[in-house]
């Protein structure tokens, strides 16, 4: 089974939800691979102590161009969806920090003065946990505008042995995070009671929705107060799978990079019994 953990903006606890999910069934006897998938800001390995074992370029084709056999018509700039490149009547460049190496200019160019090269924009790495749970993140380059090939790369080493794979997903609603969903089995997204937290839940409901996957939440920093959340779920039928409370020691585990199921041992228990709600609505 495939679990992304998610969130429709960034400091809501996914990673503690990601990592802790990961740890607790892992403690429970499951064969685990936990993958860090938001390659901009991978941070999942603060919580581990990660024996890396291998780490693989990912690498797109950016063009190259002939300038002896450019006639400067233009067409590769009109066709580029990232406006990567410049065409004036004596120069041509290309941006390469704006390329997406997708290889439409190359395929426009009517005089074949546009070769590819590949370029590193990040890395793949993977390894194992001091505790044995299999580990791998994708790291983007600084400056790359899309980690959304370092994902694809990242994704390819799903482990088909593994019982649950844990996928620590970007925040937001964008191509980084629908690369993450596919072929997901199940979404946990992750939120906030606040006015903030309830207008990106939204936006992320949205964004499953579209793709189908069964969903359901987890309330993180509960405290009672705002209720509009749990109001929502319950209007849009969304299931509240768990609540973790407003907590100074959870929050100083966090801090210190530390698993709060490691020292509040009673939420490995709970967070199997979210894996248990999990599976059940999977299999409506
Ligand atoms: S490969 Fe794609 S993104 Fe890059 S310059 Fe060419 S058209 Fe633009
Ligand atoms: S399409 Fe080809 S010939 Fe035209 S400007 Fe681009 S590289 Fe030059």
């Amino acid at each position: 089974m495939k679990i992304a953990v998610l969130s429709g903006k960034g400091g809501t606890g996914k990673t503690t939800v990601a990592t802790n999910l990961a740890y607790s069934l892992h403690r429970d006897g499951k064969k685990i691979q936990l993958l860090d998938t938001d390659a901009e800001e991978p941070n999942s390995h603060i919580f581990f102590d990660v024996n890396y074992t291998s780490e693989e370029s990912v690498n797109i084709l950016i063009p190259k161009i002939n300038r002896n056999v450019c006639t400067h018509c233009g067409k590769c700039a009109q066709a580029c969806e990232f406006s990567a490149i410049s065409v004036s009547p004596k120069h041509i460049m290309v941006f390469e920090y704006l390329c997406h190496g997708c290889g439409v200019c190359s395929m426009v160019c009517p005089v074949n003065a546009i070769s590819e090269e590949p370029k590193e924009i990040g890395k793949v790495r993977l390894g194992r946990t001091k505790e044995g749970i299999s580990f791998g993140e994708g790291v983007l380059n600084v400056g790359e505008p899309s980690p959304v090939r370092v994902i694809r790369q990242l994704k390819k080493h799903i482990d088909q042995n593994a019982e649950v794979v844990v996928l620590d997903s970007p925040p937001g609603t964008s191509c980084p995070v629908v690369e993450t969903l596919q072929d997901v089995d199940f979404a946990v997204l992750v939120t906030e009671p606040t006015p903030f937290g309830l207008h990106d839940l939204k936006l992320s409901v949205k964004a499953i929705s579209d793709l189908n996957i069964p969903m359901g939440v987890v309330l993180n920093r509960y405290d009672g107060s705002y209720v509009k959340v749990e109001k929502y779920l319950k209007e849009e039928n969304i299931p509240l799978m768990m609540k973790i409370p407003y907590d100074v020691d959870i929050a100083r585990s966090y801090s210190n990079g530390k698993l709060f199921s490691e020292v509040k041992s009673e939420y490995v228990a709970k967070f199997n019994h979210l894996f248990q709600k999990i599976e059940a609505m999977s299999k409506c």
